[in-house]
């Protein structure tokens, strides 16, 4: 059985490792097909394919899009997408719009709080067109403001925090449409962490599938046995796809890696039951 890894972050959003180190990383783990999904943008996806059949391995181009549904913020990873696609790009921009001027609005929230700088300070952290609240986590960490970055997002960037700003993200009909019309697979990313009623639960799930989309993540870095095993049900029963991703951002969190995901359990569909190696990337890309 090929080894499947198909979620994962470069720093051209907020993971660490160049798209050329990430696919050598995932290498070396086994990982047979590797995706790169990285938030909101697709910059890193021509260095991974270089890297990646370097390496003889496969890559699949994906995203992770920020979707806002209801009051809350849901991941979409969108796989075998054609990066060049007008309209996921014009989408894309917008959101990269949006998070230009959520960065710059952080900062002044932070300021007011008496922390100057994080506005500098998470640009220069980027090493893309992208800011991500990593940057900030990263920056208030570093300048000694929390413990680490998990402790940051717990103190100030997270909802009822002083420096949370509400997503203004795509809704998920225009999310699946950019994904469907670049030819790409929509899959709802770690699931687990939407901290979801079972009746919203239920309309996401629905509303997911209205709108075209094919897969759960049911396996994920961030999912324990026991979120999968649910995810698993969740999938069959509305007869979604199943799908399987680290999330990786790096090698400072090693409790997640590239490649070392349990497998799907036995009672899922996988969403690359289908695909053909012959026509690789799925999606046409
Ligand atoms: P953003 O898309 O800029 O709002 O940032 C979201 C990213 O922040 C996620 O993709 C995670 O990588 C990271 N993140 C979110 N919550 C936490 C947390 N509690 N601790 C550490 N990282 C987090
Ligand atoms: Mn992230
Ligand atoms: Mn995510
Ligand atoms: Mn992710």
């Amino acid at each position: 059985m090929p080894n499947y890894d198909l979620h994962s972050h470069t720093y051209h959003s907020d993971g660490t490792l160049s798209p050329s180190d990430l696919v050598k990383r995932a290498c070396c783990n086994g990982v047979d097909v590797l995706a790169v999904t990285d938030h909101d943008i697709t910059t890193g996806i021509r260095e991974a394919q270089g890297a990646a059949q370097a390496a003889g391995i496969l890559l699949v181009p994906g995203v992770e899009i920020s979707v806002t549904w209801g009051a809350q913020t849901v991941h979409i990873v969108g796989l075998g997408i054609d990066p060049d696609e007008v309209s996921l790009q014009a989408g894309l921009a917008e959101q990269l719009k949006f998070r230009s001027w959520r960065a710059e609005e952080i900062g002044r929230l932070l300021e007011r709080k008496g922390i100057g700088g994080a506005y500098s300070g998470a640009c220069s952290r980027a090493r893309g067109a992208l800011i991500s609240r990593t940057h900030f986590a990263q920056f208030l960490a570093a300048e000694g403001y929390v413990r680490d970055k998990r402790d940051a997002f717990a103190k100030y960037l997270v909802r009822g925090k002083p420096g949370h700003v509400p997503g203004q993200w795509a809704t998920l009909p225009e999310a699946l449409g950019w994904i469907r019309a670049s030819g790409g697979h929509a899959v709802i990313a770690h699931p687990a962490r939407y901290k979801l009623s079972a009746t919203r639960l239920q309309r996401l799930l629905t509303e997911f599938k209205e709108s075209g989309g094919e897969a759960i993540e049911v396996v994920s870095g961030s999912h324990s046995r026991d979120d999968c095993l649910r995810f698993a049900t969740l999938s069959v029963r509305y007869d979604l796809l199943a799908s399987s991703g680290s999330d990786y951002h790096g090698p400072e969190a090693p409790w997640v890696d590239l490649g070392k995901l349990p497998p799907l359990p036995e009672s899922c569909r996988a969403l690359w039951a289908s695909w053909q190696i012959a026509d690789f990337p799925p999606g046409g890309a």
